[in-house]
């Protein structure tokens, strides 16, 4: 492929029913310059949306003939979740959760495989996109192996306003990436089945600078800092009801606050929900009919060294070029 080009492609994942395939849209970015290969995915769970929008806003900026090295786009990787307005393939399967797979198993199996095979086995780095699960919204954030130095340099340059350190779950792509020596960090960020412009405006800046990190783009970047977390909790509904929660996304709660209260219809039996421990909340439920013991705040507990990266190129040696 020329360099300082571009190419859509249409990777098979299977064979329909009625006769079509079933693929996934990507675009190949070839730079012009040298470079590693990085991988930007949405939409492996088919109703998280902000992360296409924040995809195809990158494909709308990136001029191949500008960029360094190779950068591989799919921002929609569950078709059948997208039309659907599901997280699912239609047999129920979890595509993060089928990794490796196996170009003779089930859908979400084959479709695990080709991805696997033809885009993260390439790259160097790989950003996965994603939202809270319906009836939740997440604070952007950062998940990433941050015990490795070089994905924790990646998350570093991302600069999202917190960075949890997690290990992968068997059968997800970050745990796929893991063996064919790809940094996969995942993004999370607001809710399903919608665009919300402040998680898609930190997602692709962090995108951006990841990019500018590893040199394969050279403007809008500047330094960053990222509050770490190495362990997060949930608080749980201490009966069920009606809840009503009075904390936000972002705010320092400490150990044994009241964060919210859950009652009857006719508000009776108040319950207070109390923070387990201290720490800032990263995701909560916005559904507001809880059973007992349902998870209805994500607590991160921060550490007090934050994740720091200067940018390399400033904005006076970019204006003066
Ligand atoms: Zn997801």
């Amino acid at each position: 492929m020329e360099a300082g080009k571009s190419l859509d492609l249409d990777v098979f994942g299977a064979r329909l029913p009625a006769g079509g395939d079933l693929t996934i849209p990507l675009r190949v970015l070839h730079g012009r310059r040298d470079g590693p290969v990085v991988f930007v995915s949405a939409a492996i769970h088919g109703d998280e949306l902000n992360g296409v929008e924040i995809a195809r806003r990158l494909l709308a900026e990136v001029r191949p003939g500008r960029l360094g090295g190779t950068l591989l786009v799919a921002p929609l990787l569950n078709v059948f979740g997208f039309l659907n307005r599901s997280r699912y393939l239609p047999d129920g399967r979890d595509l993060n959760r089928s990794f490796p797979g196996s170009n003779r198993g089930p859908l979400a199996s084959r479709l695990a495989h080709a991805f696997l095979t033809e885009v993260v086995s390439r790259a160097r780095v790989g950003i996965d996109l994603h939202t809270a699960t319906r009836g939740r919204t997440n604070l952007p954030h950062i998940r990433a192996d941050l015990d490795d130095p070089f994905t924790r340099d990646c998350a570093a340059a991302f600069g999202a306003p917190l960075t949890l350190h997690s290990k992968s779950l068997d059968g997800s792509l970050r745990a796929a990436g893991r063996k064919s020596n790809t940094a996969v960090m995942v993004y999370e960020g607001g809710e399903a089945q919608r665009f919300d412009e402040s998680t898609i405006s930190t997602g692709l800046r962090g995108v951006r600078q990841v990019l500018a990190h590893l040199g394969m783009l050279r403007k809008n970047v500047r330094s960053t800092w990222s509050t770490v977390s190495r362990q997060s909790a949930w608080v749980r509904a201490p009966r069920g009801g009606i809840l009503r929660l009075t904390v936000r996304l972002g705010s320092s709660v400490s150990k044994g606050a009241v964060i919210g209260e859950v009652a009857d219809a006719l508000g009776r039996d108040p319950a207070a929900v109390k923070a387990t421990v201290s720490g800032r909340v990263i995701g909560m439920l916005l559904d507001p009919s809880v059973h007992q013991g349902d998870a209805v705040v994500h607590l991160a507990l921060p550490e007090s060294e934050p994740l720091r990266w200067d940018a390399p190129f400033s904005e006076s040696r970019e204006r003066r070029r």
